[in-house]
């Protein structure tokens, strides 16, 4: 039994600066979110909870750590 695969972290997972399509803000977003995230000034759907990774529907400019 390996002593590794639980400390490393999934690489799947990540923070996801998106900007809106509709509007140009910045939001970040969960790549695995369970709720459905929607842009903070105009209300566009930016990520759609998937059941595993989130289906994003903004444009990704950053993937933070
Ligand atoms: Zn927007």
């Amino acid at each position: 039994m390996s002593e590794w695969e639980h400390l490393i972290p999934r690489p799947s997972s990540r923070f996801l600066k998106l900007r809106c399509r509709s509007c140009e803000n910045e939001q970040i977003v969960y790549s695995h979110t369970t709720h459905l995230i929607k842009c903070r000034a105009c209300g566009e759907v930016l990520a759609e909870p998937r059941g595993g990774k989130a289906k994003i529907n903004g444009i990704i400019i950053a993937v933070l750590g």
